[in-house]
């Protein structure tokens, strides 16, 4: 089973406590799923298992704050101001890292980072990012069309899981007429052939 003493000093049960008072009951069994998932990967890809469990349980951890709180947090802690023309989409991974780190005390940097990146993805990718990454997008309680191909891929190749992902959301996006985030489209421009 999973440890993870070295990065949090209470117990997953009061983690779990302290979850439920910022995430209603979907949300916080969506992030007990991606917590799964992403150890399986991690088992499956030679990854840490350990980070891997503890960051897809939190990946989401700030995703019900509102969009005041987020401002106030972006503007503060002086994040890229260019964040403030995005919403909670692109908020709750990379301004959700601070709210982690502040509220429940994880400080792990490969952690923070693997929640960073886990919506828009980065150029260089970690396997814990890459894990986290695909397995928010194919835990089980996900049901969209691509999710069975995309569960396919995952098994057989963490790298085409990852690019199959990141074309999918970009056409889902451009699709629905919302903006892309740069970091996103950054993301995408790396894991496609130059030209
Ligand atoms: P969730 O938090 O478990 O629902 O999943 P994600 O964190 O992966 O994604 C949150 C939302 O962000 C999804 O609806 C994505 O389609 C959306 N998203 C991903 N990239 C972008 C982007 O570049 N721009 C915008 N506007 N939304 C994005
Ligand atoms: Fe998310
Ligand atoms: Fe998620």
């Amino acid at each position: 089973m999973v440890d993870y003493t070295n990065f949090i000093d209470y117990s997953r049960a009061e983690l779990l406590n302290k979850m439920r008072q910022h995430l209603n009951e979907a949300r916080l069994q969506h992030c007990l799923n991606v917590e799964q998932t992403a150890i399986k990967l991690a088992q499956q890809y030679n990854g840490d298992v350990n980070r891997a469990g503890l960051a897809g349980l939190i990946h989401d951890y700030a995703k019900q704050r509102s969009d005041t709180e987020f401002k106030q947090v972006i503007v503060q802690q002086h994040f890229d101001p260019v964040l403030l023309q995005y919403n909670n989409a692109i908020w709750h991974g990379i301004v959700g890292a601070y709210f982690i780190a502040n509220e429940l005390h994880i400080h792990d940097e490969q952690i923070l980072n693997a929640v960073r990146r886990h919506t828009v993805g980065a150029p260089q990718m970690t396997t814990l990012d890459k894990i986290i990454f695909v397995a928010d997008y194919i835990e089980p309680g996900r049901d969209f069309p691509g999710v069975a191909q995309a569960r396919q891929l995952a098994n057989t190749d963490l790298d085409a899981a990852v690019r199959f992902e990141i074309c999918h959301t970009l056409e889902y996006l451009i699709q629905k007429q919302v903006a892309i985030y740069p970091g996103t489209l950054l993301t995408y421009n790396a894991l496609v052939p130059n030209h």
